[in-house]
């Protein structure tokens, strides 16, 4: 393992049935600071990845490192990391600040603590004169905001992102990925962010697994995922979005041959 990597999953396989392999073998290393985008079709396994690493499924086979550690030796509460689903879970009957309060009072951190560590994350997500309000007196965006405020106010090292943006309409879910992309930044945490959205996954990400029937096809930063397509499905996947334009030219027996204007040519 480098010394920079956070996250490692070594040979890890999950069935949920017994028969059935939903992640198939996966080996992957994510950088400390990184973000990472785990992008594939519905069905390909990308969520089951993410619930292992956060404790709530666990592999059939293999093994998950944090930090170094296994993460079944880490305590949950010592794991430091943040949550954001895509849909938000905040409770509709406490305002803003209960909401994200109350994980806090959980975890017995003093009030002064908690009262600061709210007002950092609200301004994070821009919510900062919000914070009396309930759930259902914000737009969809606003509560999106908020459950990433609840993610901030753990001071997580890793930042698991369950299609986050999905419910979002187009022009909002731009505007919070850039949001996003700046407090990752900012904060220099870990982010591994699951969507099968090929331009949200490219426009954010510092790399990108794609996966396809539980097995990651291409594991690259986005620029070589446009220009050098490993495989047909990742060509096929990326499609309207590869700049090259990579297309099928011959199908045999082992798969597809594909071809990249500009001259590439692969198997
Ligand atoms: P993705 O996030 O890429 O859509 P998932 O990891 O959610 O994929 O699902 C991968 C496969 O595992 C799918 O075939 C799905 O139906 C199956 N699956 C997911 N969760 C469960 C579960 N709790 N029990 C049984 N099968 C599941």
């Amino acid at each position: 393992m480098a010394q920079d990597d956070y996250v490692q999953f070594v040979g890890v396989q999950k069935t949920y049935d017994g028969e059935t392999l939903v992640v198939k073998n996966l080996d992957l290393n994510i950088r400390a600071g990184e973000f990472l985008t785990l992008l594939g079709p519905s069905g390909s396994g990308k969520t089951t990845t993410l619930m292992m690493l956060a404790g709530f499924e666990v592999p059939t086979h293999g093994r998950i490192f944090l930090d170094g550690k296994p993460i079944d030796h880490v305590p949950p509460h010592k794991r430091n990391i943040g949550m954001v689903f895509q849909n938000y879970a905040l409770f509709p009957h406490m305002t803003v600040e209960e909401n994200l309060a109350f994980p806090l009072n959980v975890r017995k951190i003093g009030k002064a603590e908690i009262e600061t560590r709210i007002k950092r994350a609200l301004g994070m997500v821009q919510l900062s004169n919000l914070g009396k309000r309930r759930p259902g007196q914000l737009s969809g965006g606003q509560q999106q905001r908020v459950a990433l405020a609840r993610a901030l106010v753990f001071e997580p090292k890793l930042v698991l992102m369950d299609e986050p943006l999905g419910a979002l309409d187009k022009q909002l879910r731009e505007q919070m990925q850039l949001e996003i992309k700046h407090i990752h930044r900012n904060l220099g945490v870990t982010v591994v962010y699951v969507t099968h959205d090929q331009s949200e996954a490219l426009t954010m990400s510092d790399r990108v697994a794609v996966f396809n029937d539980g097995v990651i096809q291409q594991l690259a930063k986005p620029d070589d995922l446009y220009e050098r397509p490993q495989n047909s499905f990742v060509a096929q996947f990326i499609g309207e979005n590869n700049r090259l334009r990579g297309k099928v030219v011959a199908m045999n027996g082992t798969g597809c041959q594909v071809e990249i204007d500009g001259g590439g040519r692969v198997e």
